[in-house]
């Protein structure tokens, strides 16, 4: 059986969920999304990705064809008609049809729709020896252009980075902003342990404020870690006892080495594999069944 499709409201197969090529999702980049995960059957932090959504439709003035509980409803529909209990949901706003121009007024209404589909996740070897990261040139958008807490369709300034990246040989890119403090990676907020303090930097030094990120916090505050959010440079990376990456997507995923330099031993940090044993535990039981 092929893969269905939510498309405004309507189950449609994977071949026939087409959106207008006048759309100002895909003129302008204008609409916006969320990447949920469901673990046997519970969807994790729910409340959490469609508060944010509908936070960045608020932030685009971008009116949501359907209010919060519909939207749910349809996560859950689209769950059941590809039956599926272990998934990566993706849900995605867009302005809809307008003109050529930019000008969101003349797009009467906007379009959403939802993917389910299996996870695909880094290689199983990269969460046990860990990942190298390294630095790229290209800067994180200025929140006074477009905040980065907007989790917005045009990700070409991550999109940038993660071409770098790739060109560098290494599966994630770390992005700084404009001022050189660690912003965070391209589709992944950033950790850091020195001397037992879990630190991560705010929103305001450039990130999305991430789902994974808010809950490894609890986790660590529930563990007795103390957690600070503050800005830092690379130089708190190279001499951190210990480093990983969040994300819907990755989980915990621990970083080895950054840049050329490895990150104390070289080994995934004890803290980390704690946090990971952790979150694992909390994705099976605390997700929302729906
Ligand atoms: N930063 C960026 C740029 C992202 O795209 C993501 C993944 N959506 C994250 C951080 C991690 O956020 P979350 O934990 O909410 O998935």
């Amino acid at each position: 059986m092929g893969l269905k499709i939510l498309l405004d409201g309507e189950l449609v197969d994977k071949e026939n969920a087409k959106i207008s090529v006048f759309d100002h999702g895909l003129l302008y980049g204008d609409g916006i999304f969320e990447g949920i995960r469901a673990y046997s059957g519970r969807v994790f932090r729910l409340k959490e990705h469609i508060d944010r959504l509908y936070d960045s439709a608020k932030v685009l003035m971008l009116e949501i064809p359907v209010d919060k509980k519909k939207m749910i409803d349809d996560i859950r529909v689209t769950l059941k008609a590809n039956s599926l209990t272990d998934a990566y949901i993706r849900v995605v706003v867009t302005r809809g049809a307008g003109d050529l121009g930019l000008d969101p007024r003349k797009c009467p209404k906007a379009s959403y729709f939802i993917i389910a589909d299996k996870i695909s996740l880094y290689p199983d070897e990269l969460y046990e020896k860990g990942m190298e990261i390294a630095t790229v040139s290209t800067r994180r958008n200025i929140p006074e252009a477009l905040n980065p807490r907007v989790k917005s369709l045009n990700y070409l300034n991550n999109i940038m980075a993660k071409i770098e990246g790739t060109q560098r040989g290494v599966a994630e890119a770390l992005m700084l902003n404009s001022q050189g403090f660690v912003a965070e990676c391209t589709g992944d907020n950033i950790f850091i342990i020195k001397n037992g303090v879990l630190i991560t930097p705010p929103a305001a030094a450039g990130a999305l404020l991430g789902v994974t990120q808010e809950a490894v916090i609890g986790l660590a505050e529930a563990r007795k870690i103390e957690v600070r959010k503050e800005f830092f440079t690379r130089y708190c990376i190279f001499t951190a006892d210990e480093c990983f990456l969040t994300g819907t997507a990755a989980e915990i995923i621990p970083v080895v080495a950054l840049d050329g330099r490895t990150i104390a031993s070289g080994k995934p940090g004890e803290i980390t594999l704690k946090l990971i044993a952790d979150f694992r535990k909390l994705t099976k039981s605390s997700g929302e069944v729906i």
